[in-house]
This record gives structure tokens, sequence and C-alpha cells, in this order.
């Protein structure tokens, strides 16, 4: 109920500008976004590099109004790039369409895309394309498909609590496809979408076993299980040992700010591990998604803004 709630208010992004005045909410989400500028995101990567870790880094943004601001967001996923490049980070971006003008016109969308993983392809990176709600996820397949062919350094992402993500992961794992499995960030009516938090976990649990069979991987299929549940993380990491795939070929992905503690856990198992880091002004929706999954952060904000 608080989570759908939470979710609702997430595309509310003029409560965002409220909130931004507020310098306890600022706080909070100096805990899930590394700052506002890329010059506050760098040094966060180069530390997780210290640490052996691998990272994604996001600019945050989404359903952007105008042709201006798509191109715009493309063009710091360039600049990006070029500085990743130049101080040879292990990162990688992670963006979303809807920022790169999916709202607006699919060409538009198409053509800022192809700018970046020719881009990244020139780097050397993957790019990583997210997935949000399911009003977008055949559009953002479909490009996905489309483009791959000329781009294998195109990532993709299956979402746990969809339904439809067990039809669709066999298709890109025929693909050979990079592919990152994660749980759920939107509000989605039961019928398009597994409800509570025990029916998306074994889900998550059925897709985790198609993607590391030896048969996807030999097809070229790499996963990458995004989640900070332990009991998950331990169960991919079993079946990897079981089955004998070495640990170069699956990593697991979490997000800046979340469970810091299973870090060095992960790493000194062998697993590899990627930290996505977000910055950018407009956090306000990846922000709420996050108070959204766990209420303990909403009830800290709710008291610290009372407390006198
Ligand atoms: C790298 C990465 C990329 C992602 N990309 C996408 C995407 O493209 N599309 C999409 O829909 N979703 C994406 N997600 C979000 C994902 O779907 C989940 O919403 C998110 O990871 C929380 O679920 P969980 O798997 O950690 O499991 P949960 O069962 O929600 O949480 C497991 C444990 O993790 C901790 N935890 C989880 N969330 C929080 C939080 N916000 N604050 C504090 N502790 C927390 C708690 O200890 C909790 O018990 C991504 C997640 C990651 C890590």
């Amino acid at each position: 109920m608080l989570r759908a709630f939470l979710l609702y208010l997430s595309n509310k992004p003029r409560l965002g500008r409220t909130l931004d005045r507020v310098p306890l909410t600022r706080r909070l989400v100096r805990r899930f976004v590394a700052g506002t500028t890329a010059e506050a995101a760098f040094p966060v990567i180069e530390r997780l590099q210290v640490a052996d870790l691998l990272s994604a880094i996001t600019y945050l943004g989404e359903n952007v109004l105008t042709e201006a601001a798509a191109r715009r967001a493309a063009d710091v996923y360039l600049s990006l790039l070029d500085e990743i490049k130049r101080r040879d980070l292990p990162c990688v971006p992670s963006l979303k369409l809807t920022h790169l003008g999916l709202d607006l016109s699919a060409a538009l969308c198409r053509e800022n895309l192809e700018r970046v993983l020719d881009r990244a392809q020139a780097a050397g990176r993957l790019c990583w394309i997210d997935m949000e709600s399911s009003a977008y996820t055949d559009r953002t397949l479909a490009l996905y498909e489309a483009l791959r062919p000329r781009f294998p350094n195109a990532a993709c992402v299956i979402q746990a609590y969809l339904r439809r993500s067990a039809d669709d992961l066999p298709r890109l794992i025929g693909l050979g496809a990079t592919i990152r499995l994660c749980k759920w960030a939107y509000r989605e009516p039961p019928r398009l979408a597994f409800v509570t938090k025990r029916e998306v976990d074994a889900n998550y649990a059925r897709l985790m076993d198609l993607l590391l069979t030896p048969e996807a991987l030999a097809r070229g299929a790499y996963p990458a299980f995004a989640t900070h549940d332990e009991r998950l993380i331990a169960r991919a990491a079993g079946r990897a040992r079981e089955l004998g795939i070495p640990p170069e070929k699956f990593e697991i992905q979490m997000l800046y700010g979340i469970r810091h503690d299973l870090r060095t856990r992960i790493r000194d198992q062998g697993l590899r591990l990627r930290v996505l880091v977000p910055f950018g002004e407009d956090w306000y929706g990846y922000f709420v998604r996050r108070l959204a999954e766990r209420p303990a952060n909403l009830l800290f904000l709710l008291k610290n803004l009372v407390r006198p």
C-alpha cells in the first residue's frame, strides 16, 4: 500500500521541486545520489576502482519534454564516456530511453542511443539500457533487439515482477545478450506484474536459473544479477559453483548507497560486483523509488522532518 503510494508520488515531479528546498531531503538524497554533477560522481567511481569494484554511471533524468533536453542528455553520456576512457575506469553508462526522448519520437531516441552506443563501442565499453515502466517494455526491447547486431556492446534489462519476462528472457538469451535481471521499481497492475515480494522473489529465482545455465552462457549470454537480496546473491553464487560456471561469466550489481556492508563480502568470494552510481539534478523519481523499496527510509525522513 505504502509502496504503491510512493510509486504514485514518483510520477509527480512538482513535489520534487518543493522537496528540493528542504535541507534534510537533500541530505537523504545524497545517500543514494553521488551529487548533482559528474565531477561529484567520478571520485566515487575512482574509490570503487581502488576497492576492486566495477561501476556504472547514470545521469539522472527521465521523460524529457523537449528534443533539446533529449539531445543534451545524450551529449552528457558522450562526455561521460570520454572521461571514463581518459581516466581508464572500469565503468559503463546505464541510461533510460525516456531520457533520450522516447516519449517524443522513436526516431529521435534511436538517433541519440546510436550516438551513445557508438561512442561506448569506440571506448570498449558496454552501455546498459535501463528498463522503465511496462508502457515502455515493448519499445525498449524492440529497439535493443534492432540495434544489437550493430552494437553487441548494448546491454538490456529484464524485470522479475513482470509476468511477460518468462517469455522475453529466453528470446534474449537466444541472442546471446548481456542481461541485467532486477526485481521491480514501478507501479504495475496485477494483470501485468506479480504483486507480492514472495512471488517476485520466486520469479527472480526462476529467471536466474534460465540465465545461469551452461547452454545460455555458451550462446554468449552474460547475466548481471542486480539485487541487494543476500539470499538471491548467495543463490547465484551457489548455482554457479554447482554448475562449474567461472565467476567472470556473470556479475552482481548493486546501487550506490545500498548495502555497502555486502560489497567486500561479495568481492572476497571472488565474484564480480558492479555498483551503479547516479548523479544529476533530476533526482526526484529515482529517489522516491528508493524510498518505496524500503519504507524504513521514509520513516527516517519523516522522523527527521518533525525533529525540532
Ligand atoms: C544496478 C541496478 C540497476 C537497476 N536497474 C533497474 C532497471 O533498469 N529497471 C528497474 O525497474 N529496476 C532497476 N533496478 C531496481 C531493482 O529493480 C529493485 O528495485 C532494487 O534493486 C531493490 O530490490 P532488491 O533486488 O534489492 O530486493 P529487495 O527485496 O527490495 O531488497 C533486499 C534488501 O536490500 C536492501 N534494500 C533494497 N532496496 C533498498 C533501499 N532503497 N534502501 C535501503 N536498503 C534497500 C534491504 O536490506 C532489503 O532487505 C536496478 C537495481 C540495481 C541494483
